[in-house]
């Protein structure tokens, strides 16, 4: 069985603990792996590791050097982007079509942020203060903490290593315990493209055992996290012990807005690829469909006409539309809101259960769920569920769409269908979210700014302001005639 250790100061080790937990691939449920069982000391070595390799040379490094490094890691990266494609589904069961085009992909990141390494620049500040030479500078923290969730695991790491490593940090990666070997994988290709060793660390296990006592160290200067919004809110309290800063991208419950006036079949299609993408288990998941009024019968019953014919299978087989859930936990989740909905009045018009039929091996595949006639109130509105399950909630009118599109405690995403481009711009300056997305949904870029409002987070990742997230600036000042003024007046 394959076994995966952390990574720590450029060599695979064992854990500390000696102990090692399995990896199940979520399509048939068997054991795959076995993945190193980390816990406080081995954080303790790779933190150490890692402020080694700060103060010997990275955080002084040039910034040419490291885009450098940046862009090979980006050309290793695309090299190996299949395998590391079909390791994310053997682990994580996400659709190959998905992880696969997510691995050629993210080598564009390290690619962006490595161009914009060497294009950090200060200030000359012309003070009011004669005799006097300000300048800025932005200087890296130190040692930053990554913590990633489950649902896109290299690409996550992606939004946050590589500004980490263009600004000059060096990093502790802490992945998710549900799919941790892609990124214990891809840290090789660190090593390959010649980064230094103790830059880029890896320590595997549980988020108490390991994400807490990484936040809780006294060397980690600076934490991003993707998760979830209890666990946000956790990092964030713990950082806030510290006084370090915290970057925060959680979850949402966005709503998907489509007018009467929308091209019909575009809005379906954006619907589907809302909530029945990825199984549902998308951060931006447009998991409550507002359908307006006038034509909600209509619209819904194609919606569902179009759901019914998702091919769920075998997330390997690239014709397939909707893969297994990814963890045990999170598919007893989805379960209890099938419920919890069912017994709150939604009217299920499709899916409703566990699916058990063609195509379906392992024991983690929900069926492609349509709730009609969901109150904004409902839990079922409210929380997310991360999964295939959708609440379609209808409204009267521009006025009534804005009011339940904002009435929730998430703020990630929001999508617009419609022809009209003077409401598609109203609707995105009222809309309380990061993205709003018009007669398209679930697109991100490493150009676009992308984060949440409200519960959905804390910063921004992706885009050149992301790089500064990663960096403080320091002012200079320089006495240009020196002289001995008096000593008890502020200069
Ligand atoms: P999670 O919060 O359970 O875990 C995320 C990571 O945090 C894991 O590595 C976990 O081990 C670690 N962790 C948990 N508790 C911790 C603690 N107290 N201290 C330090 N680390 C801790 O989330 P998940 O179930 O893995 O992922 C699903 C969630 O992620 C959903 O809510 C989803 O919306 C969100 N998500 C958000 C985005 C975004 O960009 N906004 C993207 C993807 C997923």
């Amino acid at each position: 069985m394959k076994k995966y250790q952390h990574f720590i100061n450029g060599e695979y080790t064992d854990p500390d603990s000696g102990e090692w937990f399995d990896s199940e691939n979520p399509y048939t449920g068997e054991v795959w792996a076995q993945i190193a069982k980390g816990n406080a000391a081995d954080i303790d070595k790779a933190v150490g590791a890692a402020k080694a390799a700060f103060e010997n040379g990275w955080g002084r490094s040039s910034p040419t050097y490291r885009g450098k490094l940046l862009n090979k890691l980006a050309e290793l990266l695309e090299r190996d982007a299949e395998r590391l494609g079909k390791l994310e589904v053997q682990d994580n069961g996400k659709l190959l079509a998905e992880m696969g085009s997510q691995t050629r992909y993210i080598g564009e990141w390290y690619r962006y942020f490595g161009g914009l390494a060497d294009k950090i620049e200060g200030t000359v500040i012309p003070t009011d203060k004669p005799n006097m030479f300000n300048f800025t500078r932005y200087e890296p923290f130190g040692v930053v903490g990554l913590i990633t969730p489950w649902n896109s695991p290299l690409l996550l790491v992606a939004y946050k290593l590589a500004p980490a490593l263009a600004a000059g940090n060096t990093a502790v990666i802490k992945p998710s315990e549900f799919t941790s070997a892609s990124t214990v994988e891809m840290v090789a290709l660190i090593k390959e493209a010649g980064f230094p060793d103790g830059v880029v660390n890896v320590v595997t296990g549980y988020g108490a055992e390991v994400g807490a006592p990484l936040v809780d160290h006294p060397d980690v200067e600076k934490i991003a996290f993707t998760g979830s919004d209890a666990s946000g809110q956790k990092i964030y309290e713990n950082g806030a012990k510290k006084l370090i800063p915290v970057t925060l991208e959680l979850g949402g419950k966005s709503p998907n807005i489509v007018f009467d006036d929308a091209d019909r079949e575009a809005a379906v299609m954006g619907a589907i690829s809302g909530i029945f993408a990825a199984t549902g288990q998308t951060c931006i998941a447009g998991s409550r469909l507002l359908v307006q009024r006038s034509m909600h019968d209509e619209f819904v019953s194609r919606l569902i006409e179009v759901a019914k014919t998702a091919k769920i299978g075998d997330p390997m087989s690239m014709d397939t539309h909707v893969g297994p859930v990814t963890t045990p936990p999170q598919f007893q989740k989805v379960m209890d809101y099938l419920d919890i909905a069912k017994a709150e009045g939604a009217n299920c018009v499709l899916g409703g259960g566990a699916y058990t039929g063609e195509g379906a091996k392992g024991k983690q595949f929900v069926e492609p769920t349509i709730f009609t006639g969901v109150n904004n109130q409902m839990r079922i509105a409210q929380e997310e569920v991360f999964g295939p399950v959708l609440s379609v909630i209808p409204f009267e009118d521009e006025e009534e769409a804005v009011q339940i599109g904002n009435d929730i405690n998430f703020g990630l995403a929001a999508g617009v269908w419609t022809s009209d481009m003077g409401r598609a711009i109203r609707m995105s300056e009222r809309l309380r979210a990061g993205t709003v997305w018009v007669n398209t949904y679930r697109v991100v870029s490493y150009m676009t700014p992308f984060g949440g409002y409200k519960r959905s987070g804390l910063g921004r990742e992706n885009g050149q302001q992301a790089i500064m997230a990663y960096l403080q600036q320091k002012s200079v000042w320089i006495a240009t005639e020196t002289s001995a003024a008096n000593p008890f007046i502020m200069k």
